[in-house]
């Protein structure tokens, strides 16, 4: 394959790319060490999910699993509970099985290649290169959203599948590939970013073919629109507690299995509308109609007293109505789940 940059271009994006991220690099928490533990768990973390939402479960997660062994000695449920609000509750299933094998099947150590990363569970070629580039400084070059569309606009071609790869990895600093793998992701989340790049402040701006935007291809498919109704019950239970009506989905749904949600109240069970939220999941717009439901709805549901439901894995869209009822404190994390970085 013809190199999509000669050499000196590439010494010197490299050069102006490094001295640019560390002086301008959001300090951010999981930043603040190359331990293979935090960054593992800041990866996972940032699949689909954007940083400002991470930042406050991160900490809180390493504080409840500050190790690789408190993590992989958990209950699942346990696990599931400290990820709510993060969602694509697969990532956190995933992980705490990787963690099982890497203390029972790898005496507790950390695969030190992508190669070997991409060996456990919900580890894909983007995390695995992630977490071997910046924890144990293995030459490899990552591409996400971010590094995709730098590189595109950098050469000026629609640049795909593996020869996308063979460029990043082409471009890659072999002497520091943690720090430049963060400083392409940095610059396109901060300076080139989808709408209206920062071209006059890119450190790169001279070495780049497109200088703005590049002309749309397709047009992204439009969200779909569905109204949802559920129901919100409270009473007090004989010893003064507040509880709430909730249903766990089934061990074996294919959606979210084993998660906390509000009962559907259908039509003959509705009492008062509440209030609506809206809540979007991937292509989808839901408006969601909570209406006051009676204690007839017990039966297919459990009473969760209040100060329990924080403990509990919960859907996104249960944190948000519980959020807006007040039964639980905001967390900035409950309705962010738009792209990585
Ligand atoms: Fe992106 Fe503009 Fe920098 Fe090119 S010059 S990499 S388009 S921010």
């Amino acid at each position: 394959m013809q190199a999509i940059f000669p050499i000196p271009k590439q010494c010197s994006i490299r050069k102006n790319l490094l001295s640019w991220y560390d002086l301008h690099r959001r300090p951010l928490p999981w930043r603040e060490s190359c331990e293979p533990y935090r960054v593992w768990i800041s990866e996972i973390m940032l699949q689909q999910t954007r940083v400002a939402a991470v930042i406050e479960h991160y900490q809180k997660f390493l504080r409840r699993f500050p190790t690789l062994q408190k993590l992989a000695a958990a209950r699942q449920s346990t696990v599931l509970a400290a990820w709510s609000g993060l969602g694509y509750y697969r990532r956190a299933r995933m992980m705490h099985a990787a963690a099982k094998i890497i203390v029972r099947s790898h005496g507790g150590q950390f695969p030190q290649t992508a190669e070997a990363w991409q060996e456990l569970p919900g580890i894909g070629r983007y995390t695995a290169a992630a977490v071997a580039s910046i924890a144990f400084g293995e030459p490899i070059a990552v591409v996400d959203g971010n590094v995709e569309r730098v590189l595109q606009r950098l050469s000026g071609k629609r640049l795909a599948g593996e020869n996308l790869w063979q460029t990043a990895q082409a471009l890659l600093d072999r002497e520091r590939p943690g720090d430049f793998n963060q400083a392409m992701m940095e610059l396109g989340a901060t300076i080139c970013a989808p709408r209206q790049p920062q071209c006059l402040t890119c450190p790169v701006v001279d070495f780049c073919a497109a200088r703005g935007e590049m002309e749309a291809t397709a047009k992204a498919a439009p969200q779909k629109k569905r109204e949802i109704h559920c129901s919100f019950t409270c009473r007090d239970s004989s010893d003064g507690q507040r509880e709430v009506l909730l249903v766990q989905r089934g061990r074996d749904a294919s959606l979210m299995p084993g998660m906390w949600e509000l009962p559907r109240a259908k039509a003959d069970s509705r009492g008062a509308l509440l209030f609506t939220v809206r809540h979007s999941i991937t292509v989808t717009d839901y408006r969601v109609h909570v209406w006051s439901g009676s204690e007839d709805l017990a039966a297919g549901g459990k009473w969760i007293p209040a100060k329990r439901i924080a403990r509990l894995p919960l859907t996104g869209l249960a944190r948000k109505v519980l959020v807006k009822a007040g039964l639980l404190s905001f967390s900035p994390g409950s309705s962010a789940l738009l792209r990585n970085r």
